[in-house]
């Protein structure tokens, strides 16, 4: 039995228990309400790999640099200039519906030996809430934009926000796909300061990382190349390789 049946069970059993009582029942509606919040921890949290199992690690002693959100017609280019410049390979999750009109900027990501993945169609923030046959299209949708212009990208899958839940399971199972991780998350999203978010990620980033940047914004691609330099330093690897 899965964990996703195991879960699904247990909620239906204190559903059942609670529409049954005729007794209000604090302790059940506590103990409905505290599991709940764990399914919503669960569906957040990426390492206990609750609902989708994910690759998190790159080989000994190399550090995956990782970008999610692009093709972004300005900030990406500069991103593949500074990994071309060092000699250094990454991996890019793209939008799908940002393919079209990028479809030179993916070929070079492929040409020049960057690992590729899908971050579903829409990156719709209410992903996790959707049924199972629109988060299937979405998800199984964002892969072809992906496929259609490199065909052996492989199938590789990053969940937006990093949630999951059962209807996500079943449309990766269903399309194939393998979710990818982080285990560095840079947050570069929300710090604005591009020398904390470079003094961060240095201090937190060690052998076999997989680290979360995303290639849409201009502060994250002004630390890459120091990020690189100092990682480098450190005498790690920064090849697209997954363990
Ligand atoms: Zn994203």
């Amino acid at each position: 039995m899965s964990k996703i049946q195991v879960a699904l069970g247990i909620a239906v059993l204190l559903a059942v228990v609670i529409l049954t009582t005729s007794i209000p029942n604090l302790y059940l509606i506590a103990l409905a309400v505290g599991f709940s919040f764990f399914l919503f921890a669960m569906a957040m949290l990426i390492k206990p790999q609750f609902f989708v199992k994910y690759v998190l690690k790159t080989t000994e002693n190399n550090v995956l640099l990782s970008f999610d959100d692009g093709p972004d017609p300005v900030n990406t280019p500069l991103v593949l200039d500074i990994l071309k410049k060092h000699k250094v390979t990454a991996m890019f999750f793209l939008i799908g519906e940002k393919v079209k009109g990028n479809e030179a900027l993916i070929q070079r990501m492929h040409a020049e030996g960057h690992l590729l993945g899908s971050h579903s169609y829409s990156h719709d923030p209410m992903i996790g809430l959707w049924s199972r046959k629109k988060t299937t299209l979405d998800i199984g949708d964002g892969h072809d934009a992906l496929q259609i212009i490199i065909p052996e990208a492989g199938n590789w899958y990053r969940p937006p926000f990093g949630v999951t839940n059962p209807n996500i399971a079943f449309a990766l199972q269903k399309c194939g796909l393998h979710a990818v991780g982080w285990t560095v998350r840079s947050y570069d999203t929300v710090k604005k300061d591009p020398e904390k978010l470079l003094e961060s990620l240095k201090r937190k980033i060690k052998g076999s990382d997989i680290v979360l940047l995303h290639d849409t914004q201009a502060y994250t691609v002004s630390i890459v190349e120091s990020l690189i330099v100092e990682l480098k330093r450190k005498k790690m690897t920064l090849k697209a390789e997954l363990n």
